[in-house]
This record gives structure tokens, sequence and C-alpha cells, in this order.
């Protein structure tokens, strides 16, 4: 029998919610072990200022990824708008492995595309043009090159001010953009896309050239609730830790 596969998203760890640490440490030390693979597509940290950075929990994150690697379960990681400076360095830490923005993988021969799903959201035109830059080799290369403690004051700025500038975004700009959707699902030639980012969890069923398509909207994680998408079996469940 196949063993599970699953796929989570938007946990956005960091120091200042050690609950939400504590479940996943515990679904890495547990329920993952008994996976053939993890998909976490994106946001895993809530800021990520480089590899070098091993203030708490990042240390305690990574031994434990590297554990269940260890073990034998392949760990598949996508970059998302507040983690995409992971690198080298961390995947040979922990053993994961990092897939580009648009993944493709087959689920009992039926394609399923993998991504974070900030590049779905195409209304926010000032956020897709940020992203373009912060993606570039140069900005990257200048961002980490600034000394540990300057990037970690720097992130918390820019936290707290992504958090009044979503304050001011309408609730449609922030989520996804359906024509967009369509194109990339067809470019790609799937009918099924798995997704987090915008934190509004749902199944979407839609049409495609006449054809049934689905969209599978992850759930963020919380302080009192944390949620896996499961493919056992050949169907979808939805587990809360
Ligand atoms: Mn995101």
């Amino acid at each position: 029998m196949n063993k599970d596969i699953l796929f989570i998203s938007d946990l956005h760890l960091g120091l200042d919610k050690p609950e939400i640490t504590k479940y996943f440490l515990n679904f890495l030390k547990n329920r993952a072990r008994d996976a053939e693979a993890v998909y976490i597509l994106g946001d895993l940290f809530d800021a990520w200022i480089g590899d070098d950075d091993r203030t708490p929990p990042n240390q305690t994150i990574r031994d434990h990824l590297k554990a269940l690697t260890d073990h034998g379960v392949s760990v598949f990681l996508q970059l998302g708008n507040r983690d995409f400076l992971i690198g080298t360095l961390f995947c040979n830490e922990t053993g994961v492995k990092i897939l580009s923005d648009y993944h493709v993988i087959e689920l009992n021969g039926i394609r399923t595309l993998l991504t974070h799903g900030d590049l779905l959201c195409t209304d926010d035109i000032a956020y897709q043009q940020f992203r373009i830059r912060a993606r570039s080799q140069n900005w990257q290369k200048q961002v980490l090159s600034k000394p540990l403690w300057l990037r970690l004051i720097a992130a918390r700025w820019y936290r707290l001010r992504s958090h009044f500038h979503k304050r001011n975004k309408s609730a449609t700009i922030m989520d996804v953009n359906h024509e967009t959707v369509v194109n990339v699902m067809k470019e790609h030639h799937c009918l099924r896309l798995i997704h987090g980012h915008t934190h509004r969890p749902k199944k979407h069923y839609l049409t495609i050239d006449n054809q049934k398509a689905e969209r599978i909207v992850l759930s963020d994680w919380r302080k009192n609730y944390a949620e896996v998408l499961c493919w056992s079996d050949n169907t979808f469940k939805i587990e809360t830790l």
C-alpha cells in the first residue's frame, strides 16, 4: 500500500508564536514519519533573512527536519513570499529539497500543480513588482551581504510595514485572480491545483475548457489550529493536529 503524501503551508513560524512551532515539531516527530513525502508550499517561516540566521527557533526546526529526512521521508519545499531567501545551506543541513515556483506531481495519474499562491494574486500589482525585484540575484546578494544584526532589525521593520500595508489593501486584491489561475493551470496541463498563501482554506470547483477542475487552498496554521491535507488511498482528507 502506498504511504500518505502530506501538504502544508503558511505556518509562519517565528519566535513570537511558540505554539505553532510546537505543533510543527510534533508533526515532524510523529505524523510526518508515517508519510512518504511532505510538501511544504511556502511561508514555512514568517520571515527568513538568510541561512546563517540560527536564532531560535530556526536551529531546532532545522534539526527536526533533518531527523525526518534521515528517517527516509522526502520533504519538499516551495518558497513563499516570507521565506524566499531560504537557500542551499538550509537544504544541505536539512535534506529538504526546494521545488520551483510551479511544480507538477502526479497523484494516481492525475497531474496536480503545486504553488505557494502569491504568483496567482496578480491584482496586487505593487506586490508583483516587488516580487520581481526581490527574486533577482542582485537584490538578494545585496540583502544577504548585510550583517546579520542589521537584517534582523530590517525584518522586524518590514513585518510591521507589511502589517499596515495589508490593512489598507482590499480583500479582493489579496486573493487570487481567476483568469490567472485558469491560465496557469492550462499552461501546466493540470486540472488540479493546490496552493496556500491566501489563508482562505477551501476547495473550489471550476471549469477549464469544458473539463471539471479543482483548486484546493490550504489552511494557514494558527495558535489553536493546524491543518494538514493528506493524500491517502487515492483521496484527499483533511487532518487537524
Ligand atoms: Mn504567503
